[in-house]
């Protein structure tokens, strides 16, 4: 085993970069088209489709390690059609017609499939097309087989959340699929399952950013405010910042100042839209700049991008200390964006995930659709259900879904799309044409100019200004957790980290899915990784971070994931070159839909009307038009496009 060099420039040490741990990445990307072009002369479309990947005996995508979510060979041809490339010439007609064309297999659009059949019986045809080699969108499952059972993280979305309660619509469609969030929750989930083995969070401090490698354990929450205090000095006291910088976050999480005094709560509030949660600290509360590296990724999971682009009063609703002695009344106002406790007053929605996050609601919905790819019945068994690939795109079935095909053009044919419209989609590097008396846009809002350069020029530039926001999910497979065990944690917070976040996977028992495990067992940790530049705005942020994305290969991830867990849990014992088994980067350039930031955004908020206005035959859903990173938007815009295209 070779030295590697380590991330910081620091000294070298072996972090098992050699190790044979599985990464299909690139002969995934390149599959279907050794597929395609391995045969001699022109494809017809039936033969394209019996040769399709997802139609070979043990296709399963779900298993696939290594660069995962936009994978090598899902984008490439979109980002030729945006820089002006002509695919769309002479397409080989595949002879289909059909009732409905979803563009997308997320959740939005397989939502639209059913909202589609479920207002118009089920003799429809429809086609789902999408450009990964598996359906969910961003709601993806990650599988691995560790000592025998099955280990499942959600690559993308995770939970049946949202900060505003589910719409009846929403709710009735996951009624419809037989789940029921809260008795899920109640019979389901283990949420005490780490606590009760004595383990707590902790900050990691890098040495790059804080001088020293320092894993701190956190202290446990207490009611009373002295013993906080006192937890709380404890804790700062064991940490590699300097004095000052201890003493000013002491007294900013513990006190009770009211740094806006004078002020009512409403003008508090408006005050505290304008400026972001980094000028809060500094400027407002005038505490010593020391403090912000501390703080500056606390935003990350929800926002993408750290507290320099993030309005104060969203990091108030999103529960960021320091704002105790302001006494802001509970409630969102028309400036704020999505964040829990901004809806209080509202009540919130249900938590529950299921072990893959929101796949199994993916897959619950292909159930529905295609019953033959999803074996068994009923929520107790999806979990555990190993989906048949080669049954999503048979001919004769009224719904069809095929993947690793993305869609370059959608016209609508007559005046307004009376006579329905063409759909363009590429695969296997040739381009193919469908016919559709409808068409649902469930995909990415910002492609659509592309797919429809006839739209309006306002439109178009209403949909340019949605840009989504870039994040990573990665799984990581772990021999064991003793290291965890050893140093009493159950995950970290990496305010400088390559991820800002990791943590251990939930144990969860759910029909016959079990991961359960002693210390001495296999395990997955979740990472976050969001690739924000600070300094910029928010959405320059997220188009520097996605370029990020899309040109770092997978040995730059692997890298950073064996040093920064060697550094965290070396104290515990942790070894990267045994005990790291495989790795799974969920890879979203285009991640969260966008939402409105009150720091860059006007003050009518994002242009969504304007943007997901129908044209013709074409209506365009996905949660990008609604303008919520969360399932139950993805839903919501589902249906509203298919009653657009109905009424
Ligand atoms: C990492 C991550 C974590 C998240 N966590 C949560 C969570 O915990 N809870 C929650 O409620 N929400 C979460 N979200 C938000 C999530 O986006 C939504 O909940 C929901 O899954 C979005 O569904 P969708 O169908 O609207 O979009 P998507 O899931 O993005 O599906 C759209 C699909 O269309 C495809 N597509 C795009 N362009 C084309 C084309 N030209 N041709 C063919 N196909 C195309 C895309 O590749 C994609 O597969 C998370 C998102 C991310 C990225």
């Amino acid at each position: 085993m070779g030295k590697d060099k380590d991330v910081d420039g620091g000294e070298a040490r072996d972090l098992g970069m050699g190790m044979p741990i599985q990464r299909r990445d690139f002969l995934q990307g390149t599959a279907i088209a050794l597929m395609v072009t391995g045969c001699k002369g022109e494809l017809t479309a039936e033969q394209a489709t019996a040769l399709a990947a997802q139609d070979q005996p043990g296709y399963y995508p779900p298993a696939l390690t290594g660069m995962r979510g936009s994978h090598p060979g899902s984008f490439e041809d979109a980002h030729a059609v945006r820089d002006g490339e002509n695919l769309t010439a002479s397409p080989t007609d595949t002879g289909e017609a059909y009732d409905l064309v979803v563009v997308g297999g997320g959740i939005s659009g397989l939502s639209a499939a059913h909202f589609y059949c479920a207002a118009l019986g089920n003799n429809v045809r429809i086609l789902v097309l999408d450009n990964h080699d598996d359906f969910g969108g961003h709601a993806k499952r990650n599988e691995f087989t560790l000592n025998g059972r099955m280990h499942l993280l959600n690559g993308g979305t995770m939970s049946i959340e949202s900060p505003v309660p589910y719409s009846a619509v929403a709710d009735g469609l996951m009624k419809t699929l037989g789940i029921h969030p809260e008795e899920l929750a109640k019979a389901c989930d283990e949420p005490n399952f780490f606590e009760e083995a004595g383990l707590g969070s902790a900050i990691f401090f890098d040495k790059a950013t804080f001088g020293t490698d320092k894993l701190v354990k956190r202290p446990g929450a207490s009611e009373d405010a002295v013993s906080n205090r006192q937890a709380t000095a404890a804790f700062l006291a064991q940490t590699p910042l300097s004095k000052p910088v201890q003493e000013a976050i002491l007294s900013f999480e513990t006190g009770s100042v009211d740094y806006m005094a004078g002020k009512s709560s409403d003008q508090k509030k408006d005050a505290l839209s304008r400026i972001s949660y980094k000028d809060y600290l500094t400027n407002v509360a005038k505490l010593n700049p020391g403090v912000v590296p501390y703080y500056q990724r606390r935003t990350d999971g929800l926002w993408g991008c750290g507290i320099d682009a993030v309005s104060a009063l969203d990091c108030w609703g999103s529960g960021l200390p320091g704002f105790e002695g302001l006494k802001l009344a509970p409630g969102s106002t028309p400036r704020m964006g999505y964040t829990p406790r901004g809806y209080a007053a509202t009540g919130g929605s249900y938590y529950f995930h299921f072990p893959d996050g929101n796949a199994s609601i993916a897959r619950s919905l292909v159930r529905d659709l295609v019953p033959t790819a999803m074996p068994g019945s009923g929520v107790g068994s999806i979990v555990a259900s190993r989906a048949d690939y080669s049954k999503l795109d048979r001919p004769n079935q009224p719904v069809r879904i095929r993947l690793s095909s993305i869609v370059i053009r959608v016209a609508n044919k007559g005046p307004a799309g009376r006579d329905g419209v063409q759909v363009l989609y590429r695969r296997g590097g040739k381009t193919f044409a469908v016919r559709a008396r409808h068409c649902v846009l469930a995909s990415w809002n910002m492609m659509i100019p592309y797919l429809c350069p006839e739209l309006p020029a306002d439109q178009k530039e209403a949909l340019h200004y949605l840009v989504k926001t870039p994040l990573v999910y990665t799984s990581v497979a772990l021999r064991n957790w003793q290291a965890f065990k050893k140093l009493g944690i159950s995950g970290a917070h990496c305010p400088g980290g390559y991820h800002s976040e990791f943590r251990l996977n939930q144990p969860q028992h759910f029909g016959r899915y079990s991961s359960h495990g002693s210390p001495d067992e296999p395990i997955l940790v979740h990472m976050t990784r969001t690739p924000a530049q600070p300094g910029l705005p928010e959405r320059e942020q997220h188009k520097a971070g996605r370029m990020e994305l899309l040109t770092t290969p997978f040995e730059t991830f692997e890298r950073n994931i064996r040093a920064q867990l060697a550094a965290a849990l070396g104290e515990g014992g942790f070894d990267p070159v045994r005990d790291i088994t495989a790795i799974t980067v969920n890879r979203w350039p285009h991640g969260y839909a966008p939402e409105n930031n009150s720091l860059i955004d006007p003050d009518e908020g994002l242009p969504l009307k304007k943007a997901r206005a129908r044209f013709g035959a074409i209506t365009i859903a996905n949660s990008d038009s609604g303008g919520g990173a969360y399932t139950d938007v993805a839903i919501d815009q589902a249906h509203r496009a298919v009653s657009e295209l109905l009424t």
